[in-house]
């Protein structure tokens, strides 16, 4: 698999460096193929027309019948697929969820993604163009409004396993869009070597973090995400507090989500723990998701142990906040993006 840059590089070896730059913007711009990319030369866009414009080609769009959510099944090479969902957001302007990964290998119990296994990673042109592809749906369906204000890596696949083409991803958006860093979020599993890199790399832009926890009791987590270990709690305490020393503002916090299951790390023994843990921590925000269907043995807590896990929260001092449900009804929410081959079968 070669990347856009480096199929242009083979087919335009002697051309200065800021072509690349000119063809990046044209990626970006309302352009919709090659040959509308008037900033370029003629023979180069003949040229060009070697590689895709795309590298991902849309299957199907569903929509929410509320609207407000809309999903796409994109084909990548290789004969795989991905999902890549739209959401409203509250800025009165849209989110993208992107995939970062074919399926993935993390394999958390409560995940639909977990069950494909992992295929591949995406290269960072597959990501960036889920953007573009949401880009120019809006374009054409112009009743929906054309701004995509936020992105967050919530789709699937473990962002921080293709650690260097979602970097690379992160660095092109904020280099040709007007989406800032603190409108990005990475949601990772908390590959703690990954997270320490981040730590000291110049080049990975400061977006915002969030580690799914799930649970702040050691056995829990490790029964709902496998690829826990005896440590990780007290190294994830270590690192969010190194995290926070050196990128921690008013802006800049860090964020726990943590899906609620019924009777596994909902009671007030977890909540006493989870406020704990985040105490030690500092400024962090906890996201409650409440658990979206999957076919799996879970079910979701109930709104009463929602908000009992809440209050304790609350009054503990910690900063928590309740994610929206989003595209349920078309299997979009989190965790619910799945590609079955005629193969596979979900248990
Ligand atoms: N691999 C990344 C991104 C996963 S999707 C990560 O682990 O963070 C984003 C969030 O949705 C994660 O916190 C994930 O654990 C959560 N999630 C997965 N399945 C879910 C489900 N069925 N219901 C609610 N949230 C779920």
């Amino acid at each position: 698999m070669t990347s856009r840059r480096e199929q242009f590089e083979a087919l335009f070896p002697h051309e200065p460096a800021f072509r690349w730059k000119q063809i990046e913007q044209g990626l970006f711009s309302s352009a919709e193929s090659w040959s509308e990319v008037t900033s370029l030369s003629k023979i180069m866009r003949e040229g060009l027309t070697q590689i895709p414009w795309m590298s991902v080609v849309p299957q199907t769009v569903q929509t929410s019948k509320n609207g407000d959510t809309h999903k796409a099944l994109l084909n990548v090479e290789g004969g795989k697929q991905i999902e890549t969902v739209l959401m409203k957001n509250n800025r009165d302007a849209w989110t993208i969820c992107v995939s970062s990964q074919v399926g993935c290998a993390m394999r958390c119990g409560f995940c639909a993604t977990g069950k494909m296994g992992l295929t591949r990673s995406l290269l960072a042109d597959e990501i960036i163009d889920q953007y573009r592809f949401w880009q120019q749906y809006l374009q054409h369906n112009p009743t929906l409004g054309s701004r995509i204000s936020n992105i967050v890596f919530m789709g699937m696949g473990e962002p921080l396993a293709n650690y260097e083409e979602v970097k690379k991803t992160l660095n092109t958006i904020l280099t040709y869009t007007d989406i800032g860093r603190t409108r990005i979020t990475v949601s990772t599993v908390g590959v703690l070597p990954r997270l320490e890199q981040i730590l000291t790399d110049k080049e990975w832009p400061h977006v915002r973090l969030a580690v799914s926890l799930h649970s702040a009791i050691a056995e829990t987590r490790k029964k709902i995400v496998p690829t826990s270990y005896d440590e990780f709690l007290p190294k994830l305490e270590v690192w969010a507090k190194n995290y926070l020393s050196v990128f921690g503002n008013r802006r800049h916090h860090l964020t726990f989500e943590y899906v609620m299951l019924k009777g596994v790390n909902d009671t007030p023994e977890h909540a006493k723990a989870l406020a704990t843990f985040v105490r030690r921590i500092g400024r962090i925000r906890i996201n409650l998701i409440p658990y979206n269907l999957t076919g799996m043995e879970f079910e979701c807590s109930t709104p009463s142990a929602i908000e009992y896990f809440m209050s304790i929260l609350h009054s503990s001092g910690c900063i928590v906040t309740t994610r929206r449900t989003m595209g349920d009804d078309i299997a979009a929410a989190c965790g619910q993006l799945i590609v079955l081959t005629n193969k596979d079968q979900v248990a």
